[in-house]
């Protein structure tokens, strides 16, 4: 083994005491959502095995329902609440073990905030109280008896979970969830044993941390999550009376795992996107935790720099680094950083997609590393690739956007004897170049320059800038596999989910309309002070085109069709802090209006119950759809002899050349096609493994 490591990180190695347990090293990836719970339990052994595998000392499963009664459909959290339960989890543990590592199963009662959709059990908390996560939602108040029967399902659960192996066991309570619930002196308003002062405010989570404590015989080490202080009103909880607690149950603790906020906006900190979240945000309460407690601290803020993780560990703020995104985006930078491996760790970029497709998509995915959530449905391994089948094959890839990126390295990686990767821009990265200008978005350039860099480390690649290639361009080239990653670009005329036509008057060519490459890219400016941003998306682009020209002291104004501005960034957590940086910028914002018409002064719009209003401005930016650049793509496709002359087998195209999507989809969809190249039909996915009951026949 290569040791190149820098002596100021050896730190982040030692072996950290937690109870009974070890933890190998300082690296532990804390309780994360995938989408897989125990309904996909190979799914999710996969996912946790590879970070094991990557050298995390410990990995631990989601959140994780004791019982019925803390049930989260339609959210997949993991659940304990049988043997059978138990046995599918059983395999992440084994997973675990045979890495090397520990494993950790997060218990959890969501109290009001559990959804129990699917269960229809009511819903339970201290008081009888609703909260902003879902006002609808009033819960009853627990009784005695029904505290009682929480704690046994609890102990219940911690049982089933030591007896198939788990080293740590968690008593869950941050992000106001049922024992944070009872801490609240806003949600717990009871007047008996349970409420009031604050040692009766902790009393349901200290007894349960105790009975749990008692269950687990010393066996496996106990782990308190705690979001030590919230605002908002799903759960407040003063940063004092967090502390507190700390002191009341660290007698009975192992292991600290410290956020901070709840789950509802303005209070929400957790898996804050890098847009509005550096890296080691929430070091200011792990360090306040660490002055009150002699346990190990474990603190989350998106650590992907080893000099920042040491320095958090030497300057005493926290003990071992948690992660759930950086062990998301790179399962393997625990080894890549002990054997000095630096550059090829592959940087989380803080986008959330990780978070979107696992709650709403039901399946993790990430924007960073496509083989995230593939590990056993597909048979992906995030560092290690199958050799090409046939290995003296030239495949040129068109256009250095992401998804060209991805393609020619997997390719490259694969051992294509040459891959050229060319591009008409003179920098690769496609629309990335100028996605990544838009304010917050900097973090996302390591998207680029992580391709870059390990492009460069492979001798069977060329990166070839400022080369427009038309189809004579391509069949002169000389290649054995085309492949077209020419991406997309949004539409100058206002193409968009409403109107499915264009909008009259918009056009290229013309100084009042504009479209965002043209502002980010090409640095063109409205001609006059007023500007009116119009979006058809609803995610990233519009509300940042928005922010950056209000930034540069121009009068804006984003309208949208939609609902809500940005809705799509409600789902990645960037809706809320997004829509108020906007306002902080000035920019003013209309929903639901459809531009009918743009004119040199403006545009006619229609509002939600029909009535017609001007909209002022000296120029239109159109945010409303893109469209694939595949004009190549299907001059080549129709030339099927002249491809068959020149020695050209295959032809494909992938990314937003296909269809314009997510960077992480169109990541994806590269990297898919050049694992699979050699399949009959590579523009089709392979069939993937699917958890599901199969009904045969008698
Ligand atoms: P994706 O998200 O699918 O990677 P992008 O739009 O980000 O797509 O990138 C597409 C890239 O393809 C851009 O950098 C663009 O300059 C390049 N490109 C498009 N057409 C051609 C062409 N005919 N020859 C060379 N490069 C091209
Ligand atoms: Fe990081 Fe984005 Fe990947 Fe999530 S999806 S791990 S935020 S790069």
């Amino acid at each position: 083994m290569r040791i190149a490591r820098e002596p100021r990180h050896d730190i982040l190695f030692e072996p950290v005491p937690i109870g009974p347990k070890t933890l190998r090293n300082r690296f532990y990836q804390v309780p994360h959502c995938t989408g897989f719970g125990v309904d996909k339990p190979f799914s999710q052994l996969a996912h946790r095995a590879v970070k094991a595998e990557g050298g995390w000392a410990a990995v631990c499963t989601e959140y994780c329902a004791i019982s019925p009664d803390s049930d989260d459909a339609p959210y997949v959290s993991a659940r304990l609440w049988d043997e059978d339960d138990a046995r599918a989890l059983a395999l992440v543990a084994d997973a675990a073990h045979e890495h090397g590592a520990l494993a950790g199963i997060e218990l959890w009662h969501g109290g009001v905030h559990a959804e129990a959709r699917e269960s229809r059990w009511p819903l339970v908390a201290p008081s009888q109280l609703a909260t902003g996560y879902r006002p609808s939602a009033v819960p009853k108040a627990l009784e005695r008896a029904d505290i009682r029967r929480i704690q046994t399902d609890w102990v219940a659960a911690a049982r089933r979970a030591r007896a198939v192996g788990f080293d740590i066991v968690y008593v869950y309570g941050g992000h106001s969830y049922l024992p944070l619930q009872f801490l609240s002196p806003v949600l717990n308003r009871r007047g008996d044993e349970y409420g009031g002062s604050l040692e009766n405010r902790a009393r349901f989570w200290l007894e349960t941390i105790e009975l749990v404590r008692e269950a687990l015989g010393g066996e496996c080490a106990l782990a308190v999550r705690l979001s030590v202080e919230s605002h908002g009103d799903d759960g407040v909880l003063p940063l004092e009376d967090g502390l507190a607690f700390v002191e009341l149950a660290d007698p009975l603790v192992d292991l600290w795992d410290v956020t901070a906020g709840g789950l509802v906006w303005p209070s929400r900190l957790d898996t804050g996107p890098s847009r509005f979240f550096a890296e080691g945000y929430q070091l200011g309460w792990t360090r306040a935790v660490r002055e009150r407690t002699a346990k190990p601290v474990i603190g989350v803020g998106r650590f992907t720099s080893p000099d920042a993780m040491a320095t958090a560990v030497r300057t005493g703020a926290l003990d071992v680094i948690g992660a759930a995104r950086p062990s998301i985006a790179d399962p393997f930078l625990p080894r890549k950083v002990e054997e000095g491996r630096y550059g090829e760790i592959r940087e989380c970029i803080g986008c959330n997609q990780c978070y979107a497709r696992a709650n709403y998509g039901r399946h993790i995915g990430c924007t960073q590393n496509p083989t995230a959530g593939e590990e056993f449905r597909r048979g992906w391994h995030p560092e290690r690739i199958p050799a090409a089948t046939e290995a003296a094959v030239d495949a040129l890839v068109v256009g250095a956007g992401p998804a060209g990126l991805e393609c020619a390295l997997t390719l490259a990686r694969r051992g294509l004897q040459r891959v050229h990767l060319v591009d008409a821009g003179g920098e690769p990265g496609g629309h990335f170049r100028w996605l990544t200008r838009l304010p917050g978005l900097g973090e996302w350039a390591r998207v680029v320059g992580w391709r870059r860099i390990q492009l460069g480390r492979l001798r069977n690649v060329e990166l070839l800038a400022e080369l427009p290639l038309d189809a004579a361009g391509v069949l002169e080239y000389g290649a054995d596999v085309v492949v077209c990653a020419t991406g997309a670009r949004w539409s100058p005329h206002g193409l968009s989910a409403v109107t499915h036509t264009p909008i009259p008057g918009a056009g290229t060519g013309l100084a009042h309309v504009l479209t965002p490459e043209q502002v980010a890219l090409e640095g063109l400016r409205p001609p006059g002070e007023r500007v009116l941003v119009y979006d058809g998306e609803g995610y990233l682009v519009a509300a940042g085109i928005a922010e950056l020209l209000a930034r540069e002291g121009y009068k804006v104004e984003l309208v949208t069709f939609l609902e809500q501005i940005a809705p799509a960034c409600d789902e990645t957590l960037e809706g809320y802090p997004l829509r108020r940086r906007l306002h902080e910028a000035g920019v003013a914002m209309r929903r639901a209006t459809v531009v009918r018409e743009i004119h040199p002064d403006g545009a006619v719009a229609e509002t939600e119950h029909g009535g017609r209003v001007e909209l002022a401005a000296s120029a239109v930016v159109l945010c409303t759809q893109r469209l694939s650049d595949d004009s190549l793509y299907h001059e080549l496709a129709a030339r099927p002899e002249a491809l068959a002359a020149r020695g050209i087998r295959a032809l494909h195209r992938v990314g937003d050349c296909v269809s314009p999507r997510t960077a992480a989809d169109a990541i994806f969809d590269a990297h898919r096609l050049a694992r699979e190249l050699e399949s009959p039909h590579p523009a089709l996915p392979l069939p993937h493994l699917r958890e599901r009951f199969v009904v045969r026949a008698p």
